[in-house]
Order: C-alpha cells, then structure tokens, then sequence
C-alpha cells in the first residue's frame, strides 16, 4: 500500500511517498514558488535520477499534477499510475478543540477545519488548499488529515486555559493548543519503547528543538502540557519568533517605535528570536559559528535558549513530579551536541548528567545518559510524516 504525505505551504508543498508494507519512502520532493512561478524537487529513491528544475506551477492543483507527474513518469517514476496510491496523508497545523485524533476527510471535516483558520491564519488555509487540490486531481482517493494540535488535546484544563478573561475563551476557543503534536507523539512512543516501559506511570520531557521549538510534557503517554500556545509564537524564544514575553512589550514597541499591531506581529514572528537577539541569522549553525568566534551577541543568544530550554524541563519535572527520561529532537535537537551539553549541564544540580563522548555525534537515535544520571536522556530523531502515513493507512484500512 503506497500512501502520499502532503505537507502544503502557502506558496510550497512537501511530498513524501511512503511504501507501507516496509514503512520506506519511496520518493519525496518539494514544489516552490506555487502561485509565483514553480519550481520542483523530485528524488526519487529507486536510484532513478533526481528531477529539479523550474515549471510553472500557478495553483496547488498544478503542482500535485506535477508531482503525480514525475511519481508515474517513464525516467524519475517510483510508481506506474495513479492508481498505485491508495490514500492521501495531510498535515493540518490547527485543529482547535474539535480534533483529537486523525481523522478522513469529508464535507463535515473540511468545513471544520475551515472553521479553525481564525486559530490558525497562517496555516490552515494553505493546509486546506493542499487538500482541495488532491481532491481536484485525486477524486475518490481517500484523504486524512492528521493535526500538529491534537495530541495535545489531553491537556487538562489548568495548563490550557489563560488567565483573561474566561469569556474569550467560551466565545472565541482562546486558550493553549499546542503544536509539533506529531512529532512530541512520535518521539514519545519511540522512547516508551526503547525504555521497555508501560506508558502508564511514565513521565517524559520531550524537546523538539528546531526552526520552531516546544517542549512536551507526557504523563502516562499523554501531553499534559507543552510550551506553544494559541499560536506557535508562544513558548522558547525560535529562529525568528519571540517566544514568550511580556505581553506589555507589545504596546512599548507600537508606541515608541510608531508601528501598528499587524507590524508589531510581524517583528515579534519574523524579526525576533535568536536572529533578534544576536543579529546573525536565525539559523543555529551560523549563530554557533559566529559563538565560537567570540560574537557576543551570538553567545547571548545561544545563551537565553539553553537556558529557556532547562528551565521549561525543570518546571515539566515539577509538574510531572519527576521525569524518566529528556528526549532531544528535530534539527537542532538531534544535530546540536553542544545544546545537548549545554542543557543537560545546567541540571547537573538536579542530578541529571549525559555521557559527552556518547552525546559527540550527530543525527541519529541515541542513549546519551551520563553515569549515576536520575533522568535518562535520549536523542531520537522524529519522523512526522511516517506518523501521518501510518495514521492514513490505520484509518483507510479501518
Ligand atoms: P527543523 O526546523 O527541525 O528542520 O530544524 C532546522 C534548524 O535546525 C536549523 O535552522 C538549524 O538552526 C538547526 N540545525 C540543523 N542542523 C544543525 C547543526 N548541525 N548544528 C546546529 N544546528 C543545526
């Protein structure tokens, strides 16, 4: 059974598909620029040749026609017709509060997930165009949409809800959501299983640490808690978010600097983070580059995330009373064994050590826990779209 994970952009779409007999992609790629030019990756995984150029791609419906294209094609195929894929896997950002799983999609499904845009404005239009378009070029192909909110949808009332006024909430579903659900579950089960415990009694402190950060807490398998928000500008500081601050910065910066809301937004989601603090860049290998030269500001940056990142572990710990184990993950998170370092060694007092030799390596799945260590710490790369192919053939298959 081959399954299609859609990933859709505002003006990008990621493709993976995913052979679910031996759970290995077969192809994957990236169409760009939708709606401006186009441009596509396509790589396929059978030792075909990989297909890259610019192709005029004016709508969503155009580059899954392009995609379906070369995943059928003569010289960069992996597949010989449509009719070799046998369900759609999307991945929607926002599901509010009426997702708590994965779900397939009819007319019910689309029109609640239209219903979230006004939670989630950036993405879920861009989520829903991805799904219109694989109906358009895809009829009678069974689609599900699998949420980056619903694995949080256990939290329980006290870490999800504000204190504003409680109407806003009853009116409006304002209150903590949570994001990353995909990959905080992923890891999660990953690390239950590694562990060889029931999930029951447990209690794991995920970090999924990348362009986007938030950490999880999961008792018992389930989030009990998770840095992001209503939105995901809440929490660590990211690569360009703020993370969270006062929130009477947000008129200090209107005022003093004569901007409106809507341009205050935009500094505190694209201006911000540690590309707002260092002044580098906000990706963490450039801003590591410039620390070990000695850029103050860069070290500071590096700096306030470490720091940021412990001590959300140490109040999941309190809220958990304890943990079993501190899972590192996504690109900074699996590729970054100085955080690693960093972190683990600001909770040194709590009795929490990792091994430095075995913590010196990149990407892949690993036990870094120190000797005499009372938390063990692991590093396990994520997968969501294999959790999104999964789910779509669980609920295909019934
Ligand atoms: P993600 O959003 O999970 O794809 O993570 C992307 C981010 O991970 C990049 O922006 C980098 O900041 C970070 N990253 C990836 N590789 C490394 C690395 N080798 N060292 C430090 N940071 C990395």
């Amino acid at each position: 059974m081959n399954v299609l994970v859609i990933n859709a952009g505002s003006s990008s779409l990621k493709y993976q598909l995913f052979d679910m007999d031996t759970e290995t992609v077969a192809a994957k790629g990236i169409c760009e620029r939708i709606g401006i030019d186009g441009r596509l990756k396509h790589t396929p995984e059978n030792g075909k040749p990989v297909f890259k150029a610019d192709i005029p791609l004016p709508t969503h419906a155009e580059a899954i026609n392009a995609v379906i294209e070369k995943l059928t094609s003569e010289e960069y195929g992996v597949i010989s017709s449509l009719e070799d894929i046998s369900a759609v896997g999307h991945r929607v950002v926002h599901g509010g509060q009426k997702f708590s799983k994965s779900v397939l999609i009819d007319d019910n499904v689309l029109s609640a997930i239209t219903d979230c845009i006004p939670l989630g404005p950036l993405h879920n239009p861009a989520n829903l165009m991805g799904i219109k378009a694989c109906q358009k070029v895809m009829p009678g192909v069974p689609q599900v949409a699998v949420f980056d909110t619903a694995f949080h949808q256990t939290m329980p009332e006290h870490a999800y809800i504000y204190p504003i006024p409680y109407e806003y909430y009853e009116k409006h579903g304002w209150r903590r959501y949570g994001f990353h659900g995909t990959s905080h579950r992923y890891v999660s089960q990953k690390a239950l299983e590694f562990l060889g415990i029931p999930a029951e009694g447990s209690r794991l402190i995920t970090c999924h640490l990348g362009n986007g950060s938030s950490l999880a807490a999961i008792k018992d398998g389930k989030s009990i808690d998770t840095t992001m928000g209503l939105t995901p500008l809440e929490g660590l500081p990211m690569g360009t978010r703020s993370g969270s601050i006062d929130p009477a910065i947000i008129s200090f910066i209107a005022d003093y600097e004569g901007l409106s809301l809507q341009q205050v937004m935009e500094v505190l989601n694209k201006d911000s983070g540690v590309l707002g603090i260092s002044g580098v860049s906000s990706d963490f290998r450039d801003i590591e580059e410039e620390a070990a030269k000695g850029h103050k500001r860069a070290k500071l940056a590096l700096d306030c995330f470490y720091y940021d990142v412990t001590k959300y572990i140490g109040a999941y710990m309190a809220a958990m009373g304890g943990a079993d184990a501190i899972i590192f993950t996504a690109g900074l998170g699996e590729n970054s064994p100085e955080l690693r370092e960093d972190v683990i060694g600001r909770l040194n007092g709590l009795g929490i050590y990792i091994d430095k030799e075995k913590n010196n390596f990149k990407g892949q799945f690993r036990d870094i826990t120190g000797e005499g260590s009372k938390v063990r710490v692991l590093v396990i790369p994520t997968n969501e779209e294999l959790v999104i192919a999964r789910d779509t053939k669980e609920i295909v298959e019934g």
